[in-house]
């Protein structure tokens, strides 16, 4: 029996019984959007797995902590903006809104700050001085790259050799001192988003960004960072070594875990292809219930394809368990508390197996329901719990 939780910790590269710093208490780091555009299915599959991950650990007994960054410097906001002829802060503000409308309407509630990281360029600034005075960055002109080989770690998280990541060059620069270093600071003339800063006018590299959020909210380290999958490298790898060395901490981070892609036609969705769903216009004919226990059904390491025929299967589902509930609200039942060893519990402690809780919760409702042999009481706390762990409210 699995009486705790489980979870692949993508550096381990092994499922790990899950241990926070401080029993009692979680802190988890989930990297957010970039505020171009409004959110695909694509981001909303990645933050209802971290929802609920937020969820079933504060049903564990947790006081869970979960902050988002908002990404509001990036290139492709700038060019979104010229293009709307508006001004990159109305853009960014506009886009950066509809994210947290967007997570509201999906019912996601677990999140304590989303924080637009260009609050907070005093903290990447003094950090990047940090990592220079630790001997860990350098300067070429008014850029200041991250040097990896002072990070022997450089390469675990990703589980590539040095050699496989000579192949990958990211960032060209001339002068660095190993292809694979990254920038902490990038020398601007654009006429936008760039800042005074020691080195000159410039803006800050992708990943400090992120490092910036994370020290103010959890400064002396935290227990999970989540994302998806594609972030690992560089993105990752990057703020790892950064946290690492800035802290002095070999363990800044406790578990890193990752969320598989979301694929339509085979392909990942993304604004450029147009294969991108909108979550607002999806929510207009589906209930943000259905498309939990559709989404979170889906292994969250594993990729998946999106098809509109199962999400309404699953929308017809949902409204059957609802009812099914109300049903069940009517019959006589002892109230029976979820115990550790029912399969509900057991498939959400071994690594997240949403799928084979909900599948297990379908069938014991539909059987309670058919059988009204005294049943209920147990069906309906499964349905109380599963509402509150899944986020999707199945008891009317
Ligand atoms: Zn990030």
């Amino acid at each position: 029996m699995q009486d705790t939780l489980r979870i692949f910790d993508t550096l381990a590269w092994r499922k790990e019984p899950f241990k926070s710093a401080v029993p009692g208490k979680v802190d988890m780091f989930v990297c957010g959007p970039t505020v171009q555009d409004y959110m695909h299915l694509g981001h909303a599959r990645t933050y209802l797995f971290y929802d609920m991950l937020s969820r079933y650990l504060a049903y564990q007994g947790n006081r869970v902590s979960t902050v988002i960054n908002i990404t509001d410097i990036d290139e492709g906001i700038v060019k979104g903006a010229r293009e709307a002829g508006t001004s990159v802060e109305a853009f960014a503000s506009k886009y950066g809104k509809a994210f947290v409308d967007d997570m509201a309407a999906l019912g996601v509630t677990t999140v304590s700050s989303y924080h637009p990281v260009s609050e907070l360029i005093p903290q990447m600034i003094a950090q990047t001085e940090s990592l220079i005075a630790r001997g860990n960055a350098y300067r070429i002109g008014a850029s200041v790259y991250f040097g990896v080989d002072t990070f022997p770690g450089f390469g675990e998280l990703s589980h590539q050799t040095r050699d496989e990541i000579a192949l990958r060059p990211l960032e060209i620069a001339e002068g660095k001192r190993n292809q694979a270093d990254f920038s902490l600071w990038r020398g601007s003339n654009a006429d936008e988003q760039r800042w005074d800063s020691p080195w000159g006018l410039g803006t800050p590299g992708w990943h400090i960004q992120d490092t910036a959020v994370s020290f103010v909210h959890f400064p002396r380290g935290y227990d999970i960072h989540g994302g998806a999958r594609e972030l690992v490298y560089p993105h990752h790898e990057a703020q790892r070594a950064e946290m690492n060395a800035y802290s002095g901490k070999a363990r800044f981070v406790r578990y890193w875990v990752h969320s598989g892609l979301l694929t339509q036609h085979s392909e990942k969705m993304s604004k450029s292809r147009g294969t991108s769903v909108k979550v607002r216009e999806i929510l207009r004919d589906f209930s943000p219930g259905a498309l939990r226990l559709y989404f979170l059904g889906m292994h969250h390491r594993e990729d998946a394809e999106f098809r509109e025929a199962d999400l309404k299967r699953w929308e017809e589902k949902y409204w059957s368990l609802r009812s099914n509930s109300t049903k069940l609200q009517r019959e006589p039942g002892r109230r029976a508390k979820l115990s550790g060893d029912s399969p509900f519990v057991q498939a959400m402690n071994d690594d997240l197996r949403a799928g084979e809780a909900i599948s297990y919760l379908v069938k014991t409702v539909e059987r309670a329901a058919r059988a009204g042999e005294g049943r209920a009481g147990e069906a309906l706390q499964l349905l109380k719990v599963a509402s509150s762990v899944l986020g999707a409210p199945l008891v009317e």
